[in-house]
């Protein structure tokens, strides 16, 4: 039996990837960076099959999550595409996998020099802190797979959303595509170096298996959220359970993540609807 690999891939963390003429389905670069995503992608399934992989999942994690050029994805692995999902960059994951990569990933909203920094939603969220810790997408999802008792075992991105991830979950596998010179500006790996690089952390990923654990934040969780403006807090004022904190800030606890998680998502929408 091979192993069983999820891939949540995203965008604003692929090399070449500094904008959003990249990023937004409006974008004149956006089916050009959909290439670049995809190749990526591809590298990380090469890996993953080197080291005996027999079942990947690659769920498209960006935006509209209808990124991935299916025609040009590894023909191995299966493409999860589409949007809204109710686990978002983590759906498909459960207790069956046994390692999880995060392809693309970006800095956490406020990070000083970081590409394309944001959490969730660049818009609607200035900062999420769980349990105390001020924590991105990384560690967010992180928590999601842990709840099934998989471990992240590779994250690709610029400089600083590897370091925000090797805090969180210790010695995980990492691929430093890009070197952040501000939010918009990035010293970039050509892609067949990233390419190779990839390929080679994921494969590595796998073959130490045993030294990576599950990443999970202990029950109950405390999530406090701040948001752009004090009409977003005020729409997730709506959800029972939450509490105002002040003007741009909520708070809610629940014992279980995944519910926790969903309430999160629920109150973005929410906060969504205000300008
Ligand atoms: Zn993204």
């Amino acid at each position: 039996m091979g192993f069983k690999v999820f891939i949540s891939a995203d965008m604003e963390g692929i090399s070449g990837v500094v904008h959003s003429e990249h990023t937004s389905r409006s974008g004149k670069e956006h089916d050009y960076a959909r290439k670049l995503m995809t190749s990526e992608v591809n590298a990380a399934i090469e890996g993953a099959l080197n080291a005996g992989a027999s079942e990947i999942i690659v769920n498209d994690s960006h935006g509209t999550m209808r990124n991935i050029l299916i025609d040009q994805l590894n023909p191995k692995a299966k493409l999860l595409t589409g949007s809204p999902k109710l686990l978002s960059m983590m759906q498909g994951i459960d207790s069956t996998f046994n390692a999880v990569f995060f392809i693309g990933y970006h800095a956490k909203s406020g990070t000083r020099i970081g590409v394309l920094d944001h959490t969730i939603s660049g818009r609607v969220i200035s900062d999420i802190v769980i349990n105390g810790v001020s924590v991105g997408e990384v560690g967010i999802n992180a928590a999601i797979a842990g709840y099934f008792n998989v471990p992240v075992v590779l994250v690709t991105g610029d400089n600083s959303v590897i370091n925000e991830a090797r805090r969180l979950l210790g010695d995980i596998e990492s691929v430093v595509v890009k070197r952040a010179v501000g939010r918009y500006a990035a010293l970039c790996l050509h892609p067949n170096i990233v390419h190779e690089k990839i390929r080679e952390a994921a494969q590595r990923a796998l073959e130490r298996l045993s030294d990576f654990k599950p990443f999970r934040f202990n029950s109950p969780v405390k999530v406090e959220v701040t948001f752009a403006n004090s009409g977003m807090a005020e729409m997730a004022e709506l959800i029972p359970g939450v509490q105002r904190v002040d003007g741009k800030k909520v708070s809610f606890m629940h014992k279980d993540y995944l519910i926790a998680f969903k309430i999160l998502r629920a109150m973005i929408y929410l906060a969504s609807t205000v300008l």
